[in-house]
């Protein structure tokens, strides 16, 4: 069956449409600039990107553009609509009412929208692709996938913060986590790439990307992650500051005369290694910058590096041990720096980078010695084939 995948920004809108017999992406392409002009970026399997500057006014102009490209006789890969058996969405929040995956009825974009509140940014670009899939390919099953889904095993001691316990009986404010269907991906991956029992195993993974996460996976479960009530909190990423004393917010607010909502958009777009070098939020850039000794690029990476270490000290504590650390995400599977770094701190769980197997890129791989006490790997993450594989499961 072929199934497209659909990945709904607020104006742009991510596809792949996937063999789920072979697991190939026939096609992968983007729509970006929707409701101002209109871009459609199409590759299919084997051939070169097409870019076609189509009037995109909204996410359904934007479906229809994406379904005459795959049918285009050039460069499409299907002859029929008939072809794409289902559709499967990325929903960013499931909030408490989605552990899994789920086949979208009018009753779930109900319980997505009451989730609207918890990702105000995400959730309603999600709705609008599936209204939009919904009103160009009616009767075609659609399935849900959260981000937040793979996180919803926590234990309570993991997801409450030291709020006023009203605030989560009456808002539901509490950790979820995101890059879920990543985290799951990953670690039943890497427990297949290192020999390990799932169900009797401790795994941490660190999806590290532009945005970026950790999760400690106790036999095969999510029992804590970095991500919390939104993907602000954690690690230090891009763009976005992670874990702050909450007391800085009112403090910046006053020194600098910043309203809430301009000290939040400097926590979420201008802090990070980006705020912290002043170069940029692309480790390519800062490893150039630091190479010409720029010392903010230096310190930037020292304290992102400093921060991904004291997570998955944190969780191997939480987890008493840890068989596999896994590296995954646009800078945990390309960067050897950056994962000899943070396998310098765990000398003490006896791991043994072996160097030679560390310069790998994008490749599933161990990249411990075979004498390691812990394994560390590389597993590249594959969210759209999570997806579709999420999506097979439940229509067929
Ligand atoms: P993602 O959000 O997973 O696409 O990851 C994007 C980030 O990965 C970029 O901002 C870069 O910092 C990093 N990245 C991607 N490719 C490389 C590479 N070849 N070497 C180092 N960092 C990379």
């Amino acid at each position: 069956m072929k199934i497209l995948v659909i990945n709904c920004g607020s104006s742009s809108l991510k596809y792949q449409l996937i063999d789920s017999d072979t697991e190939k992406a026939l096609a992968v392409g983007l729509c970006e600039r929707i409701g101002i002009d209109g871009k459609l970026n199409h590759t299919p399997d084997g051939g070169e990107k097409i870019t076609l500057e189509l009037p995109l006014k909204d996410h359904k102009d934007a479906i229809e553009g994406v379904l005459s490209a795959l049918m285009n006789e050039k460069y499409g890969v299907i002859k029929e609509l008939s072809e794409i058996g289902a559709i499967g969405h990325r929903v960013v929040h499931g909030g408490e009412k989605f552990t899994k995956s789920v086949l979208i009825t009018p009753d779930v974009i109900a319980a997505i929208e009451e989730c609207n509140d918890l990702a105000p940014l995400h959730n309603p670009a999600n709705l609008i692709g599936i209204n939009a899939c919904t009103a160009t390919m009616p009767g075609v099953p659609q399935v849900a996938v959260f981000d937040t889904a793979f996180h919803q095993t926590m234990p309570m001691k993991a997801y409450l913060y030291g709020l006023p316990y009203e605030y989560y009986d009456k808002y539901k404010v509490r950790r979820y986590g995101f890059h879920g269907t990543s985290h799951s991906f990953v670690s039943k991956r890497a427990a297949e790439v290192a020999g390990l029992d799932l169900n009797n195993s401790k795994i941490i993974v660190c999806h590290l990307g532009n945005g970026a996460s950790i999760s400690a996976v106790h036999n095969g479960k999510s029992v804590d992650t970095s991500m919390g009530l939104t993907p602000l909190e954690g690690l230090i990423m891009g763009t976005r500051s992670g874990d702050i004393d909450p007391s800085i917010i009112e403090y910046i607010g006053k020194k600098e005369g910043k309203c809430l909502e301009e000290v939040m958009g400097v926590l979420n777009k201008k802090s990070g290694v980006l705020g912290l070098s002043g170069v940029s939020s692309d480790f390519r850039d800062l490893d150039q910058a630091a190479r010409a000794g720029n010392e903010h690029a230096i310190e930037a990476v020292e304290v992102f590096v400093y921060r991904v270490v004291k997570y998955i000290g944190g969780y191997v504590a939480a987890m008493n041990g840890v068989d596999a650390i896994v590296f995954t995400a646009g800078l945990g599977e390309n960067d050897k720096k950056i994962r000899e770094m943070v396998c310098s701190y765990f000398g003490y769980l006896g791991v043994e980078l072996d160097t030679e197997k560390n310069a790998i890129r994008g490749k599933e791989q161990v990249i411990t010695t075979d004498a390691s006490k812990t394994k560390v790997l590389v597993v590249p993450t594959n969210e759209e084939l999570a997806i579709a594989r999420e999506t097979i499961a439940i229509v067929k």
